[in-house]
């Protein structure tokens, strides 16, 4: 097949869209919908009556007032998308996207996810919306997470499990795209983060930009000005992308992204194209993307969005690595301290504030982008604590 390379959607070096031909024709057709209708008045005011009544948008900006006591310096702010629906940010991209598919007509939504958060979320979005939905997950990932598969069942969606290649999600994203080839007519494609082929991480950085809408006008209420940083976890990177885009061009706000020591993509990665476009990649010897193990599935991933690249080599937003026992330790601290339990992939942007609050005045302020609740982790965190003790113990 041959491969065509599309001149837009670039950021820098990164971006773009290398896919087949006869998938570059849908993509173009997406991106010329999404352009038609980001803007349109009707639109907007159906997306924003769900932000509001299914969503619960706007969600607060709420002083940590303990764990700012407890590490002295900067005044940390919480942006609580653990509070939405459904636990997490994904959900702000899925009711977007579906909006946009019943618009082009399509009766049908497929979607890929890894550990199951997205296919969660494009299951939830289905359900109320009454649309057929169908989640591509590695045959592997369904098996460990089998509570999630059952979870998307509940909400009425089919979820196929994947066993080509190595039964994860690269495989799963194959054969979502393979499938919208096939059934582009009446098939919307809703990818789950910032990443992919071009026009996906422009339009999901466009629904996930609520976030930093909310939160600018919210801490100008609270503060009387903006914030010194904003910090957020990065996987593929939409909640980071969400939660610094209207700060992007007001130089003196530091944009700081976080990823996991175990997968850290823009502070060891290269330019190379993964799934249909160019981002910095963490490479094997061969060449091809590298395995990840990061205790957050949502940050395990070796590739980020191009715009995370573009920001990354420009120098607009700084990137850390944050190891696992340190996100590990954030988890515990703010569940114990602040009564809220994050997502083990906010809990990387939690651990990274809290060394930042230290390095700048009492009178600054950071907003941390606290991307989802920790519920989900619970038992997850319970095994490898209880590991811990066993060891310890011995
Ligand atoms: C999926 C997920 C992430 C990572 O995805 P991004 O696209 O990088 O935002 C982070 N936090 C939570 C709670 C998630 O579910």
């Amino acid at each position: 097949m041959s491969i065509s390379k599309v001149e837009k959607g670039y950021f820098g070096q990164f971006g773009g869209s290398f896919v087949p031909e006869e998938l570059q024709e849908v993509l173009n057709y997406l991106e010329e919908q999404f352009e038609k209708y980001k803007n349109d008045p009707e639109f907007i005011e159906e997306y924003n009556y769900y932000l509001k009544e299914y969503i619960g948008r706007e969600n607060p900006l709420t002083f940590a007032k303990n764990l700012t006591g407890k590490v002295g310096g900067a005044k940390i702010y919480l942006k609580r998308e653990d509070l939405n629906h459904t636990g997490a940010h994904k959900i702000n991209n899925a009711i977007g996207q579906i909006l946009l598919a019943k618009r082009m007509g399509a009766n049908r939504i497929i979607a890929e996810t890894g550990a199951g958060q997205h296919g969660v979320a494009t299951a939830t979005a289905c359900a109320i919306f009454g649309i057929d939905c169908t989640i591509y997950m590695g045959k592997v990932d369904t098996e460990r997470q089998a509570l999630n598969v059952f979870r998307m069942e509940l909400l009425g969606a089919k979820v196929v499990a994947v066993d080509k290649g190595q039964g994860r999600l690269k495989d799963a994203v194959d054969e979502a795209f393979s499938d919208l080839v096939q059934n582009y007519k009446t098939t919307f494609y809703l990818l789950g983060s910032a990443v992919g082929p071009h026009p996906f991480p422009t339009m999901v950085k466009h629904f996930q930009s609520i976030i930093s809408e909310e939160s600018k006008r919210q801490i100008l209420e609270k503060e009387g000005k903006l914030p010194a940083a904003v910090v957020a976890c990065a996987g593929g990177g939409s909640n980071a992308i969400g939660s610094f885009a209207h700060y992007i061009d007001t130089p003196e706000v530091r944009l700081i992204g976080v990823e996991p020591a175990e997968a850290p993509s823009l502070t060891k990665g290269v330019p190379a194209v993964i799934h249909g476009f160019k981002c910095l990649t963490l490479l094997d010897e061969e060449g091809n993307p590298s395995p990840t193990y990061s205790i957050a599935a949502g940050l395990d991933y070796p590739g980020i969005g191009p715009e995370h690249s573009y920001l990354k080599e420009t120098g607009r937003a700084e990137y850390y690595t944050i190891t696992g026992d340190e996100a590990l330790e954030a988890f515990q601290e703010l569940s114990k301290i602040e009564g809220i339990i994050p997502a083990l992939e906010s809990s990387h942007a939690v651990a990274q504030a809290m060394k930042l609050a230290k390095e700048l005045n009492k009178d600054d302020t950071i907003i941390v982008n606290l991307s989802g609740r920790g519920d989900k982790d619970v038992e997850q965190v319970f095994h490898m604590l209880k590991k811990d003790e066993d060891v310890l113990k011995g």
